[in-house]
C-alpha cells in the first residue's frame, strides 16, 4: 500500500486554502479553463489510509460535480479536436484510471454509468485476470480486472489504453526492453480488446520517459501518451506527454476537489516536485512506484 504523507497532506491543504483566500485561485482558474484537464484515478475503495484510493462516496460526489458543472469528454473526442487544431470548449475534462484495478469495475463503473462518464482505463497486460498484486500493494484484494470485466465495460462506453506489460519505469530499463514492453502490450491487448490508441507511462513523471521512449510510442502507432506532469492540455501541447492531474485522498472534500479543478493543485505540485518542497517531502511523487526485480 502507498501510504499518505501527513506532512504533505497538511502542506497541500494549507497552501490550497492560502491560494484560495488570496484570490490567486481565480487567476489560475481562468488560465486552467482554457485547456483540457485529464484526471487520473487509481483505486476506488474505502481505505482512507491508502494514497491511491478515493472513497466510493467521494468518487460519486466528484463525478456528480463534473457532470453538473463540467463537460465530460473522452480522450478520443479530445484528440479528434486536437488533430484538427481545434480546442474543446472551456471546462472540458477527461477521466482516466491507471493500473486497471478490479475496483474500477466493482466500485467505479456503476458511478461512471450513472453520470455517463466516457472514461479510459490504462491496463497492465500481465496482471489482467490474475491474482497477482502490484509490488507497491500489500493487500490481496487489490488485484487487476478480469477480461470479462473489461469486455463488459467496453460494451458500456469505457475505453482502454496500454500501460505496458509489467509496469517497469521505462527510463530505468534497457531501450530494447522498453520497446518490448510498449510493442508487446499493444499487440497483445489489441488481439483481445481491439485498437489501442493511447499509452500511459508507468508513474509518468518527467524523469520516467525520454525522447527515445516517446519516439517508440509514436512509431508504434499510439495517437497520444499520458504523463503525470500536472497541468492542462491544448491542441499545440506535446501529444506524447499529455498532462494529467492525479486525484489523491487529500482532494476528496468538495472544497479541495474544486481547488484541484481550478488548477491550484498544479501550482502546489509544481512546488513539491521542482522547488523547495521536494527536498523536504521525500516520496511525495511515489504514487505508482514500480520495483522491477
Ligand atoms: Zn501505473
Amino acid at each position: 500500500m502507498v501510504r499518505i504523507g501527513r506532512v504533505q497532506r497538511w502542506v497541500r491543504k494549507t497552501l490550497g486554502l492560502g491560494v484560495f483566500i488570496s484570490g490567486i485561485a481565480w487567476l489560475l482558474e481562468r488560465r486552467a479553463n482554457q485547456g483540457v484537464r485529464i484526471l487520473l484515478y487509481h483505486k476506488i475503495a474505502d481505505r482512507p489510509e491508502d494514497a491511491l484510493c478515493i472513497g466510493v462516496e467521494d468518487f460519486d460526489r466528484q463525478m456528480a460535480y463534473l457532470a453538473q458543472h463540467w463537460r465530460l469528454v473522452s480522450l478520443d473526442e479530445m484528440m479528434v479536436a486536437f488533430r484538427s487544431g481545434r480546442q474543446l470548449p472551456p471546462r472540458s475534462v477527461v477521466v482516466t484510471f491507471d493500473d486497471g484495478y478490479a475496483d474500477n469495475y466493482t466500485h467505479a463503473f456503476p458511478i461512471l454509468r450513472k453520470y455517463r462518464v466516457p472514461a479510459t482505463i490504462f491496463v497492465v497486460h500481465d496482471y489482467i485476470d490474475t491474482t497477482r498484486h502490484y509490488p507497491w500493494d500489500d493487500e490481496s484484494e487489490d488485484h487487476a480486472l478480469t477480461w470479462a470485466q473489461i469486455f463488459d465495460m467496453q460494451c458500456h462506453g469505457i475505453s482502454f489504453g496500454c500501460h505496458t506489460l509489467s509496469h517497469p519505469l521505462l527510463n530505468d530499463i534497457q531501450i530494447e526492453e522498453a520497446f518490448q514492453e510498449i510493442h508487446e502490450s499493444k499487440a497483445r491487448l489489441e488481439r483481445r480488446i481491439g485498437a489501442m490508441r493511447y499509452f500511459a507511462y508507468p508513474r509518468g513523471e518527467r524523469r520516467d520517459f525520454s525522447a527515445p521512449i516517446k519516439s517508440i510510442v509514436a512509431k508504434e502507432g499510439f495517437l497520444a501518451a499520458c504523463s503525470t506532469i500536472p497541468g492542462t492540455n491544448m491542441p499545440n501541447s506535446d501529444w506524447y506527454e499529455l498532462r494529467r492531474t492525479v486525484v489523491e485522498p487529500v482532494d476528496a472534500s468538495p472544497f479541495q476537489f474544486r481547488l484541484l479543478m481550478m488548477g491550484v493543485t498544479d501550482l502546489i505540485l509544481g512546488l513539491f516536485r521542482h522547488g523547495w518542497a521536494s527536498s523536504r517531502l521525500p516520496g511525495v511523487s511515489h504514487r505508482c512506484t514500480e520495483t522491477r526485480t
